[in-house]
């Protein structure tokens, strides 16, 4: 009868095939634990992680010296030691493409964001300097006359998120693990006080050593069938492609401006992204959405005559505090936690990976990962506190 039979028990068992728990299988198995993935939908990443940005940049604007900023420049530094690796066996390439990146404000608000980021020396790369706006004119005569200043002489990585999670799908199955798309986690099965594993919603029962929850904004749901909360707000991104721009040439630069970035692509397109719609857990497209993308793309005039031939929107998980939560429950043995990476999944999906490799097996985290353990927005008090604000 469906709803007593079993899979044999795992080492370790991911809940969500987004880029995150794409990751985290394939650096586990790739340890020698035995691993299975189960995704809800009938393909790994339609989730959040199919965003076509795929950008590389430091995660911690803002957070000059903190942890996440070593996490998130550990994060590029493992991203491109471990692509290659994976793309030689896969056979199968991740688009990783260094570009210019060309950072510009457009008024005095987003002068202070240029001026912030140059004075933190642990974010800023080497060569990168402030020029006015009419300097940046002169080289790039296809910038809006209301950009005011810029800083050049940056780089910037971005990859194709469809092809990276292609190739972490095919690294996992070379590995040996189970991977079950189509299937969803209804719950998570636990004895006392330590997690034995899942039950599907078709009545099966995977048993595991460890469980690892990246189900992105879902995670909140499962963690609930225990008893416990998680603190994590749906922010809504939407994004538009367009392409054809053959009389100026930008497909070089990587543009970020205060409310969004422009990011050339193979193929002539280009992607203008993203809305940051808080507390917004519909994945749909919307009028204001695409005013916001026109706005962003509008320091580049050009760019707003262009055919739209592409859109996406997806929803980020993001906790209250902006990072992600890495590590384990509270009262709880057997089960950790992968999610919350808000706008930068793509970027900390290896770090997170190794990091929930090293904790399945049983290994200390180091200082900086303590900064991301998910006690500080998981618990049964936040249950509580989530059940009343959702009375209000
Ligand atoms: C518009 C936009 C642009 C972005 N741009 C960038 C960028 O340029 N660079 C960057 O680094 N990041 C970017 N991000 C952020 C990045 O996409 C996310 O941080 C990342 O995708 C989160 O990955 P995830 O695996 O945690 O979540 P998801 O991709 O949402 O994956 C979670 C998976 O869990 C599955 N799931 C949920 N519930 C269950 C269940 N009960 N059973 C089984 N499976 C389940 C879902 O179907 C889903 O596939 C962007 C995000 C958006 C929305």
């Amino acid at each position: 009868m469906a709803g007593s039979s079993q899979i044999s028990a795992v080492d370790v068992l991911i809940v969500g095939g987004g880029i995150v728990g794409s990751a985290c299988a394939a650096l586990t198995s790739r340890a020698g634990a035995s691993v299975t993935l189960i995704e809800t939908n009938s393909e790994l990443g339609l989730g959040a992680s199919a965003a076509k940005s795929g950008l590389l940049t430091t995660a911690a604007d803002g957070r000059s010296g903190s942890a996440y900023a070593r996490f998130s420049a550990l994060a590029l530094e493992r991203l491109r030691a471990i692509i290659p690796i994976l793309e030689t066996e896969t056979g199968a390439s991740a688009q990783v493409i260094r570009s210019r990146h060309l950072r510009i404000a457009a008024g005095t608000d987003e002068e202070t964001l240029l001026d912030s980021y140059l004075g933190a020396s642990d974010l800023r790369q080497p060569d990168e300097m402030m020029v006015d706006g009419e300097a940046l004119r002169a080289n790039r005569p296809w910038l809006s006359r209301k950009v005011t200043r810029g800083i050049i002489g940056g780089h910037a990585h971005h990859l194709q998120p469809s092809s990276f999670l292609k190739i972490l799908a095919c690294a996992c199955r070379q590995a040996g693990v189970t991977i079950e798309t189509g299937v969803k986690v209804a719950s998570l099965k636990r004895r006392n006080s330590r997690i034995v594993g899942v039950r599907l919603a078709d009545g099966r029962v995977v048993r595991a050593g460890t469980t690892v929850l990246a189900a992105g904004f879902e995670s909140a749901a499962l963690l609930t069938s225990i008893g416990q909360a998680i603190r994590l707000l749906p922010v809504r991104g939407q994004m538009a492609i367009v392409q054809g721009l053959e009389e100026i040439d930008i497909l070089e630069d990587v543009i970020s401006t205060g409310r969004g970035y422009i990011v050339p692509k193979p193929g002539g397109l280009i992607v203008i992204g993203a809305t940051h719609e808080r507390d917004n857990n519909k994945p749909i497209l919307t009028l204001g959405g695409m005013g916001t993308l026109a706005r962003i793309a509008s320091v580049v005039p050009a760019l707003t005559r262009l055919p739209i031939v592409g859109t996406f929107t997806g929803i980020r998980p993001m906790s209250p505090d902006g990072l992600p939560l890495i590590g384990p429950v509270p009262d709880t043995q057997g089960l950790l936690v992968a999610t919350g990476h808000g706008s930068h999944g793509v970027l900390l999906s290896v770090a997170t990976g190794e990091a929930i490799r090293d904790m399945a097996a049983g290994y200390s985290v180091t200082t900086d990962l303590a900064t991301f353990d998910p006690r500080r927005w998981v618990g049964r008090e936040h249950h509580a506190a989530i059940q009343v604000e959702g009375a209000l």
